[in-house]
């Protein structure tokens, strides 16, 4: 009997795997023509200096404008695009279509002049053997300099040790692009990362700031980070900040930067031009 019930439970396990191997084969093809057609959009989210209560960068994230599912978000393709090897093509869509972008803001509004632009690229980007000619050529063709630039990578997508990530995770440094590890204290080894990769911010996830009030755990961890960046010589971001409370205390606290819904949910390209386009529009009232 047990052996009835195995054999049934294999073959309903062996039809599941059919169904995901279609699942992701659908997805690739999904994704690709999403390139093709232009189903992919930016949008930002604001980046605010907690001491000059203003904002100093935009964070570009992406979403798919699906025909049937409206709009989707990074969440639901990103790590497939990962799986699907699609993940190269997609970034540099993000990275160009960003350039383009800010290189627009900047030709009309003044405001945006001293704007850092964040772009989050998968680690799996920087496998490509040209990935950083690659990333130069963007540069290059739409006129943004590499000082507007800031990189965001996740500590769990950093392949351990892999020296040629190194290798040109230091090239786009030494060009002048920076760079920040996001959802910070999420993965491995975070601490070991500070010091063998270069970065110039860390972004505290936003895990941390969700309950630092009410956990006492997860208020240690934000203030030893907070800590951590001050001896490190790092700009310390809390990401998903949503009340008032959470901003006071990470501003009393010395945190430089935040960003969150309490600030601004992200927003289309059309809505950031209308911030710029006002005079202080900028500067945060509150
Ligand atoms: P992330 O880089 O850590 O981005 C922060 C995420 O938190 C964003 O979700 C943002 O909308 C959300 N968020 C911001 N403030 C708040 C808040 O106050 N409360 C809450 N609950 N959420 C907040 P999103 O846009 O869905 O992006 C999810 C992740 O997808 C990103 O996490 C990033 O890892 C990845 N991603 C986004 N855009 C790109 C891209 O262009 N390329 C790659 N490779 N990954 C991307
Ligand atoms: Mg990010
Ligand atoms: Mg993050
Ligand atoms: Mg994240």
């Amino acid at each position: 009997r047990a052996k009835e019930n195995g054999n049934a439970v294999y073959e309903i396990f062996d039809s599941r795997m059919h169904e995901q191997a279609r699942e992701v084969l659908r997805m690739e093809t999904d994704l690709r023509k999403a390139l093709e057609r232009g189903e992919f959009e930016l949008y930002f989210q604001p980046i605010i200096s907690l001491r000059g209560n203003r904002i100093t960068g935009m964070e570009a994230l992406i979403r798919w404008r699906h025909p049937e599912r409206g709009l989707v978000s990074p969440g639901e393709f990103i790590p497939q695009a990962e799986e699907a090897g699609l993940i190269f093509d997609i970034d540099r869509w993000v990275l160009a279509n960003a350039c383009s972008i800010l290189d627009l803001w900047s030709e009309r509004y003044t405001a945006a002049h001293d704007l850092l632009l964040n772009i989050n690229l998968s680690a799996k980007y920087f496998l490509k053997r040209d990935a950083v000619d690659d990333f130069s050529e963007i540069l290059r063709v739409t006129g943004v300099r590499p000082s507007r630039l800031r990189l965001e990578i996740t500590e769990n997508l950093i392949l351990d040790g892999d020296e040629h990530v190194t290798g040109k995770l230091l090239k786009l440094r030494a060009m002048g692009v920076s760079l920040a590890l996001d959802d910070f204290g999420t993965g491995y080894s975070s601490l070991s990362y500070l010091v063998r990769y270069p970065f110039d911010a860390i972004k505290i996830d936003r895990s941390f700031i969700l309950s630092m009030l009410e956990k006492s755990g997860d208020l240690a961890i934000v203030q030893s980070v907070l800590a951590l960046g001050k001896n490190l010589g790092l700009e310390v971001v809390a990401e998903g900040v949503e009340t008032l409370e959470q901003a006071a205390k990470l501003r009393e606290w010395g945190c430089d930067f935040a960003q969150g819904y309490f600030y601004f949910r992200p927003m289309p390209a059309s809505d950031v031009m209308d911030l710029l386009a006002k005079p202080a529009g900028l500067v945060l009232t509150y």
